[in-house]
C-alpha cells in the first residue's frame, strides 16, 4: 500500500489526483502531518508526501532502519513540479515510484541514486540476492575503475562495464564462499532441490534435511530456485510449508514422467508408494542439470525411520531471449517495455538500420551483433545461440518483431532451455491506419507481396480470398525495384470485387522524419509511386473518404444498435 500525506490545499489536490488514479494502491493519512507520516511509515510499503523534503527528512530520519526493509519515500513539491525519490530508491522502490508519480501528475521525477543517474544497473537491482561490498563495487563501476566479473555459473545479466582483471570483483556463484574485500557475490537461482516425503512428514524435518544437504555440499541456500517433488505430494503439508518458509515455489511432476528419468539411486519404496523408483533425484533432474548431492535421507533423533529424502541439482543457466518490436520509427512509439528490454540485454542482435534507431538507448557494454539485409536466418540463429549460452539477448525488429520479421525464424530455432519474452510493437499497418483515419474499423488482413519466400500462387490465392470476402487489405512489401508487377496484379484482383472509387491509403515512412501519406482510389492509384518503405491499405466496399480521412464503418447493425440505445 502507498500512504499519501499532505499538508496544504494544493498538496491535497495533487494527493487526490493520485488517489483517484490508483484507488486500490493508495491510502490517505490525515491529521497532524508528522504523526500521519509516522503512521504511514509503519503501515505502508511506500509513502508519497506532498511536503517539503526538509520536513520529511526530519520526520523519517529517526525511523530509518535498513534500506532493505524501509519503505520507499517520495516527496512531491507544493506546485507538483517534481517527484523526488528521497529514500529507499532501490529496495523500497522509491525511484520507480517517483517515475510513476511523475507520469500521473505530470511532474519531473528526481532520482539521485548514483547508479540510476549515470545509467548503470544497481548491483542490488539485478533481481539476484547480493552479498558483500555493494557500495564499494558500485562506486568502482561508476568511477570507471576496473571491475572483474567472475561467473562460475552462466546467468543472464544486464551489461556491466567489467574488465578482465581488476582490484574489484563481481562474483556469480551458488557456492558458499568467503566474500573478499572489494567483492560482491551475486547469487543466481541455480539450485533445485528434489524432495521425497512420507505422509505426515514435519516441515522441520524437510527444512533440516535441505539445509544440511546444501551446507555440507558447500552450497548457498540463497541460490535455491525451487523445490521439486511428485504430483502425489503436491499437497503434503510439511513439504508445502518447507517451500513456503524457504521462499521458493514447489514444482511437481507426474510419477510417470519421473519414472522415465535415469537416476543413480532408484529404490522400491517410492515405487510402491507413488509409482516411481525415484522422486528426489528424478524430479530435481527432470529439467536437466548436474546432480551435486545424490539422494540422502533425513536423520531423526529418536532413531525412527526417515520421513524425507532430498537431492540437489545445479540447473543450467537459462538464457533470456527478448524479441522486441521497435515500432514504426518515432521514438515515442517505442513502448516503455521495449525500452526496458533493450536496457536489460547484454547482447543485442538486429539489422544494422534498426540498431541505429535505438543505439542511444543501450547500456554501455552492450555487445551489438548487427548485420545487413538478408541475413535473417543467421541473425535468428545467432540470437538463439547467445541465449543458449546463458546470455540476456534482445532480438529487435521494426514495427512488431513477430510481423513479417524475426520472431518466427528465431523461435523455430529455439529449444525449451531458454526463456523467451515477446514485446509487441506498433506494426506498420496500425501506424499507417492512424495517419489515414480509421481504415481498419472492420475486418482487415495484412498480406505481404514479397514472393521471395512465398510462391506467388499462394499470395494470389490469399488476395483473391480477401477480395471475395470484402475484407480491408493492407499490403506490406508492396513493391521494390526488382518486384514491380505484383502490386498492380493484386490491385486488379481486388478491383474485380470493389468499385474504382474505393478509397486506398498510401503511407510512406509512417512516423519517420520524412513521413508522407496520400488518400487515393483503387482506380486512380499509380503503383509507380509506391516503394518498399510504404504500406498500401485498400478499403472494403463500405469504406469512405470523409473529410479527407479514410473511414471503414463498423457496420450498419452496430450503428442502429447505438442509435437504439440513445
Ligand atoms: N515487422 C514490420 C514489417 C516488416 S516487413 C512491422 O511490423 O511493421 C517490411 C515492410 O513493412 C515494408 O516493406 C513496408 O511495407 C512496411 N513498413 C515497415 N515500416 C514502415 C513504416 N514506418 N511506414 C510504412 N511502411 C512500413
Amino acid at each position: 500500500m502507498i500512504g499519501l500525506i499532505s499538508a496544504t490545499a494544493a498538496g491535497a489536490a495533487a494527493r487526490d489526483r493520485l488517489a483517484a488514479a490508483w484507488p486500490d494502491r493508495t491510502r490517505l493519512y490525515d491529521g497532524p502531518v508528522a504523526d500521519a507520516v509516522r503512521r504511514a511509515f509503519a503501515e505502508c510499503e511506500q509513502l508519497v508526501c506532498f511536503l517539503a523534503t526538509g520536513a520529511v527528512v526530519r520526520i523519517v530520519a529517526p525511523l530509518l532502519a535498513d534500506k532493505a526493509s524501509d519503505p520507499g519515500v517520495v516527496c512531491v513539491d507544493e506546485a507538483g513540479r517534481y517527484a523526488v525519490s528521497l529514500a529507499g530508491g532501490h529496495g523500497g522502490g522509491a525511484n520507480a515510484l517517483a517515475r510513476e508519480v511523475g507520469e500521473v501528475l505530470g511532474a519531473e521525477p528526481v532520482v539521485t541514486t548514483a547508479t540510476d543517474a549515470v545509467d548503470l544497473p544497481g548491483l542490488d537491482t539485478l533481481g539476484l540476492p547480493v552479498e558483500g561490498d555493494v557500495a564499494g563495487v558500485s562506486r568502482a563501476l561508476l568511477d570507471g575503475e576496473p571491475v572483474a566479473l567472475r561467473a562460475e555459473v552462466a546467468w543472464p545479466l544486464p551489461p556491466l562495464p567489467v574488465a578482465a582483471a581488476g582490484a574489484y570483483t563481481i562474483r556469480v556463484t551458488d557456492r558458499l564462499v568467503e566474500v573478499a574485500e572489494r567483492e560482491v557475490v551475486l547469487r543466481p537461482p541455480s539450485l533445485v532441490v528434489g524432495v521425497g516425503a512420507s505422509s505426515g512428514v514435519p516441515a522441520e524435518e524437510v527444512l533440516e534435511l535441505v539445509g544440511s544437504a546444501l551446507r555440507e555440499a558447500g552450497l548457498s541456500a540463497r541460490s535455491l530456485a525451487e523445490l521439486t517433488t511428485v504430483d502425489a505430494k503436491a499437497e503434503e503439508p510439511g513439504v508445502v510449508e518447507a517451500a513456503r518458509r524457504l521462499g521458493v515455489p514447489l514444482v511437481t511432476y507426474p510419477a510417470g514422467e519421473l519414472s522415465g528419468v535415469e537416476v543413480p539411486n532408484p529404490s522400491d519404496a517410492p515405487l510402491a508408494a507413488v509409482g516411481t523408483p525415484s522422486v528426489a533425484e528424478a524430479s530435481a533432474l527432470l529439467r536437466g542439470g548436474e546432480l551435486l548431492v545424490p539422494k540422502r535421507k533425513s536423520r531423526r533423533a529418536d532413531g525412527t525411520p526417515a520421513m524425507a529424502t532430498c537431492a540437489v541439482v545445479r540447473r543450467p543457466g537459462r538464457g533470456r531471449l527478448a524479441v522486441v518490436g521497435l515500432g514504426p520509427g518515432a521514438r515515442d512509439l517505442l513502448t516503455p517495455r521495449a525500452r526496458e528490454e533493450l536496457r536489460r540485454a547484454a547482447v543485442l542482435v538486429g539489422l544494422d538500420q534498426y540498431v541505429d534507431q535505438i543505439r542511444d538507448l543501450l547500456r554501455p557494454g552492450t555487445r551489438v551483433l548487427e548485420s545487413g539485409l538478408g541475413a535473417e536466418e543467421e541473425r535468428a540463429r545467432t540470437a538463439v545461440a547467445e541465449a543458449r549460452k546463458g546470455q540476456a539477448v534482445a532480438l529487435i525488429g521494426s514495427g512488431d518483431a513477430g510481423v513479417y520479421a524475426m520472431a518466427s525464424p528465431a523461435l523455430a530455432e529455439a529449444s525449451d532451455d531458454i526463456d523467451v519474452i515477446g514485446v509487441p510493437g506498433v506494426t506498420a499497418a496500425l501506424a499507417a491506419a492512424a495517419i489515414l483515419g480509421a481504415p481498419l474499423g472492420h475486418d482487415h488482413v495484412s498480406i505481404s507481396l514479397s514472393d521471395l519466400h512465398t510462391p506467388w500462387e499462394v499470395i494470389e490465392r490469399r488476395v483473391r480470398a480477401a477480395a471475395e470476402a470484402d475484407i480491408v487489405v493492407t499490403f506490406y512489401n508492396p513493391r521494390s525495384r526488382g518486384r514491380d508487377w505484383q502490386l498492380p496484379k493484386a490491385l486488379a484482383i481486388l478491383a474485380e470485387h470493389r468499385a474504382p472509387g474505393t478509397p486506398v491509403g498510401v503511407v510512406r515512412n509512417a512516423s519517420r522524419p520524412d513521413e508522407s501519406s496520400r488518400l487515393t482510389t483503387l482506380g486512380a492509384l499509380d503503383p509507380a509511386t509506391v516503394d518498399m518503405m510504404t504500406v498500401v491499405t485498400v478499403g472494403n466496399t463500405a469504406t469512405r473518404d470523409i473529410a479527407g480521412r479514410m473511414v471503414t464503418p463498423r457496420g450498419y447493425r452496430w450503428q442502429t444498435a447505438q442509435e437504439g440505445a440513445e
